[in-house]
């Protein structure tokens, strides 16, 4: 029974490697039949931001990935804020008490910067385990009575995991295979807070065995806890779940790992969604804002450290879950590269519906206000192979909407030679003489007329589209003589002439 959760602490706004880890969740979880669970890690009250939780619900809605479980949607396990688990927590860090594994702690963080300064001083890092513990305030080095004093007293405390000496742990992940850890390097982490919160590593554990979840699957940064969470999983006596632990996603340079300013110094955006910070007002980018398909960043985000092993690259969401495997997963980082993401736009436009476009389009200028939402779609069909954004369409289809106003200089020299204005008028008597104005009459008797006076295609083609758009580019002539019409079609070659 396959349950998954992506556990973000609401901090701002979701960044690209957020939505990769919601991703590789929810694709292991449908591709199992399981259940992907949403829960807000937010027991770091300072840290805690105004919007985030909205956001990222938000973001995983646009990515298409629904959640089976979370706050406000199927909530058996919850609720899935930590703050309003808060009550829950105390009882299994003093249960690790009682069982040996953990203890009060009472130094001031004086002394314990004043332990860490004398060990850099001697050239030694400082861990607060059996190396040291006795010399500091706890309920390890204390007699049980000056403990209770103490607590008594209400003086502040955290409790801490007591990690054990000389002992060599075995980790599992999925990804990364046997892992060896010499408990002698582990700091005795705190699990309980003095201002009565648990610390990430106990409600975490506690949440991931109550919710029953079966794989954690997250970003390598939580590799360095998975000792700790092991050793928490066996204090409890609890089954532990799988791990996999996702690879670092890389700068573009491949140098580095990818920050939340990187975005606004390279260029591109680094979050889903547009972000407005709520203190300050700064807006960050958004890959949906900037005209992404929800599609194309998807497919961009699985292959951010997985790939098929074929050389298919376009995935449906539902094509994902079918081929995704956790052992294929790498093991080493990820480099983002912004252009690989426009080139999953560039064919994810290829696929949208044209009167979704034109919609969209549409909204975007006003010059369209009045135009048939229909002949924008068509338009839009035309031009949209070279398109890779919305905002692209307008520089590539304007003269389907407007008459050129002016005329690209270097084409106008290319394509205006003596001779012109009397081909033109030729060309105009051709045009007028059309009964039915198809793109199949128009082609067969605008060639049949260069064919027989042997006129050649250049000096026709090239001034005619001219007329048509104003440069030289642009589809075929005859699908925009057709679209805008005979009528309009003439008006742009007399304006031409004049
Ligand atoms: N709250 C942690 C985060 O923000 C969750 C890590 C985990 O999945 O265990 O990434």
């Amino acid at each position: 029974n396959v349950r998954v959760r992506f556990a973000p602490s609401p901090t701002g706004p979701l960044h690209i490697g957020g939505v990769r880890t919601a991703l590789f969740n929810y694709l292991f979880a449908k591709k199992h039949n399981g259940t992907f669970i949403l829960r807000i890690e937010d027991t770091d009250q300072n840290r805690y931001v105004e919007g985030a939780e909205q956001y990222i619900i938000d973001a995983l809605k646009w990515c298409g990935m629904p959640l089976d479980e979370g706050p406000g949607t199927n909530e058996k396990f919850g609720p899935y804020r930590q703050s309003e688990r808060k009550p829950l927590y105390k009882a299994y860090a003093e249960e690790l008490i009682a069982s040996g594994n953990a203890y009060y702690a009472f130094d001031t963080a004086e002394t314990l910067d004043a332990e860490r300064k004398q060990c850099e001083a001697n050239k030694e890092t400082f861990i607060y385990n059996w190396h040291n513990r006795l010399k500091l305030s706890n309920s390890l080095s204390l007699s049980a009575e000056e403990t209770q004093a103490k607590l008594d007293a209400g003086d502040d405390y955290v409790i801490r995991f007591k990690s054990p000496q000389d002992e060599t742990l075995h980790l599992k992940d999925i990804i990364r295979g046997d892992i060896k850890i010499d408990t002698n390097i582990l700091d005795d982490k705190v699990l309980f807070k003095s201002d009565g919160m648990p610390t990430y590593h106990l409600a975490n554990i506690v949440d991931d065995h109550l919710m029953e979840i079966s794989h954690v699957i997250r970003g390598e940064e939580w590799l360095p806890s998975l000792a700790l969470h092991y050793q928490l999983y066996k204090a409890f006596g609890w089954d532990a779940p799988e791990f996999a632990h996702l690879p670092l996603i890389l700068k573009p340079t491949g140098k580095g790992k990818l920050s939340k300013r990187d975005g606004d110094k390279l260029g591109f955006p680094v979050f889903p969604l547009l972000w407005e910070d709520p203190k300050t007002n700064e807006i960050s980018r958004g890959y949906k804002e900037d005209g992404y398909f929800a599609d194309a960043m998807v497919n961009f985000l699985a292959f951010l450290g997985w790939n098929p092993g074929t050389e298919q690259e376009i995935f449906t969401l539902e094509e994902l879950v079918a081929a995704f495997d956790l052992k294929k997963v790498n093991k080493s980082g990820a480099r983002f590269d912004p252009d690989k993401i426009k080139w999953f736009n560039h064919h994810y436009m290829q696929e949208q519906n044209n009167e979704e476009l034109a919609d969209i389009f549409k909204n975007s200028r006003p010059e369209l206000a009045d135009i048939d939402t229909s002949y924008i779609a068509m338009a839009i069909n035309l031009i949209k192979e070279r398109a890779t954004f919305v905002s692209d369409f307008w520089d590539l289809s304007h003269f389907f909407f407007v008459t050129p106003t002016s005329y690209d200089e270097k084409a106008s020299k290319k394509a205006l030679k003596e001779g012109t204005d009397d081909i033109m008028k030729q060309l105009i008597a051709v045009l007028n003489a059309n009964t039915e104005f198809s793109v199949e009459t128009l082609t067969t008797e605008i060639k049949g007329w260069i064919t027989s006076n042997e006129i050649s295609f250049g000096k026709v083609m090239m001034p005619l589209r001219l007329a048509l758009v104003g440069a030289l580019q642009g589809p075929d002539v005859f699908d925009i003589m057709y679209m805008i019409g005979k009528n309009e079609t003439v008006k742009r070659i007399e304006k031409l002439i004049a």
